[in-house]
């Protein structure tokens, strides 16, 4: 089975193409490499012993769609091309919505017309907006996002039920992140921010590594058990795993599926630091720093409905995420 992966060059991208290689999918990748570059994908090929195709192009070219699924017999799309940064977004809504929402539904467009209609979405616990009550299940209503980049995300999900509710012949796997960390065990695959990360964990291990000087932890009055913010970090493999189960299941159903992509358990930003400390054996300073706009104190996912429907659950723990994103920034200190 082919199956079209956008932004695959990208971190959770390339995790999710080498896990299709090694179960024998056949992987188109398209990406257009504004946040990534093609060497994650030559590290992907040699790990799995398998080639794979890349087109270097964007998902907001209509004719290049066109031309990708008239060539090739494509059955299914992982979609993850996108921007990503909070920040940048709230400066640039435009680039954001352009790419995100409307290189999605020119996306949509080409695979409706090639009658493709089974896909699984990249999309975050962010539609949640500032809930109230924890754990979050994808019963719990979705809410405007403080920022273009959420918003992004709560706009291509609504697209994608009214689409769903139009045809009923559409497979829709809404999976919702909550926080990707980590990196393959081989240390050869990672994250590999583009100047000064904007997460949590890439951030601790640019410290570690030294090339940054210490973290500024953005909250110490929160009403947590430290004081600082409580997220629900998972494992990429973990999470990429989740996406082989959704297109699994997609054979099977029809409809638009919201799915969390959570391991169900908190941890405050101390403790990350504390846990990476422990395991990499390098100390981590910081600062207390005043708290960023628009974060929650907490959030982490009642993972029970992709357990039940997807028979996946994150198996990973906190020490596995911490000692292979140190292999990984280890052995790449400058990235790809
Ligand atoms: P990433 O930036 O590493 O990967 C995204 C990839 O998409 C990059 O390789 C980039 O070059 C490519 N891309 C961007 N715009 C494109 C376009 N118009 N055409 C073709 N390619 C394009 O990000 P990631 O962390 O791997 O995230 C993947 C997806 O998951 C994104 O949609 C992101 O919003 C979503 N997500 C990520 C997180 C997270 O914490 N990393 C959390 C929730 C959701
Ligand atoms: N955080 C921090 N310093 C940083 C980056 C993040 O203290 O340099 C905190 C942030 O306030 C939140 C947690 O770490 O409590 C996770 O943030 P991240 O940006 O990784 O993910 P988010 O949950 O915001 O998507």
């Amino acid at each position: 089975m082919t199956v079209l992966v956008t932004g695959g060059a990208g971190y959770i991208g390339s995790h999710a193409v080498l896990a299709l290689l090694e179960a024998e999918y056949t992987v188109l990748v398209l990406d257009n490499l504004v946040n990534s570059s093609r060497e994650s994908l030559s590290r992907v090929e040699r790990l799995a012993g398998r080639q794979l195709t890349f087109i270097e192009g964007d998902i907001r070219d209509r004719q290049l769609l066109d031309k990708l699924f008239a060539e090739h017999a494509i059955e299914a799309v992982m979609h993850f091309a996108g921007l990503k940064a909070v920040g940048e977004s709230v400066a640039e809504p435009l680039a954001y919505y352009a790419n995100n929402v409307g290189g999605s539904v020119t996306l949509f467009q080409a695979m409706a017309d090639a009658g493709v209609r089974r896909l699984v979405f990249s999309s975050s616990a962010t539609v949640y907006g500032e809930p109230e009550c924890m754990p979050l299940s994808e019963a719990a209503p979705t809410a405007r996002a403080s920022n273009p980049y959420g918003q992004s995300k709560l706009m291509v999900e609504e697209v994608l039920k009214d689409l769903a509710r139009a045809d009923a012949r559409w497979s829709i796997a809404l999976l919702r992140y909550f926080n990707p960390v980590g990196a393959h065990a081989s240390g050869e695959i990672g994250e590999d921010p583009q100047g000064p990360p904007n997460n949590l964990m890439p951030y601790i291990a640019q410290v570690a590594v030294g090339k940054r000087e210490k973290l500024s932890v953005f909250g110490g009055d929160y009403a947590t058990r430290d004081g600082t913010g409580v997220r629900d970090y998972i494992h990429v493999v973990d999470l990429v795993e989740g996406h082989l189960r959704a297109l699994e299941v997609l054979k099977h159903c029809t409809g638009a599926h919201a799915w969390n992509l959570g391991t169900g358990r908190g941890y405050s930003v101390l403790e990350m630091v504390a846990a990476f400390e422990a395991i990499s054996g390098k100390r981590v300073p910081y600062t207390l720093q005043a708290r960023r706009e628009g974060d929650v104190a907490e959030c982490w996912a009642d993972p029970a409905k992709a357990r039940k429907e997807l028979d996946w659950q994150a198996r990973r723990g906190l020490e596995e995420m911490m000692a292979d994103t140190w292999r990984w920034q280890s052995k790449n200190p400058d990235g790809y």
